[in-house]
């Protein structure tokens, strides 16, 4: 479970596709203030296997 580094709710996982790039980046986002922050080291191209 990750929290929230500014208001310590719960944060989701959510995956963020850039089209024009062709990268696939993973985020986690805040349920209670919307924060987001990149969950992965780095964007990983779509075709990549994970
Ligand atoms: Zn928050």
């Amino acid at each position: 479970m990750h929290t929230c580094d500014k208001c310590n709710g719960t944060m989701y996982l959510e995956r963020a596709i850039d089209m024009d790039a062709g990268l696939v980046i993973t985020v986690l986002a805040c349920l209670n203030c919307g924060r987001r922050k990149v969950a992965d080291a780095e964007p990983r191209p779509m075709t990549a296997p994970r």
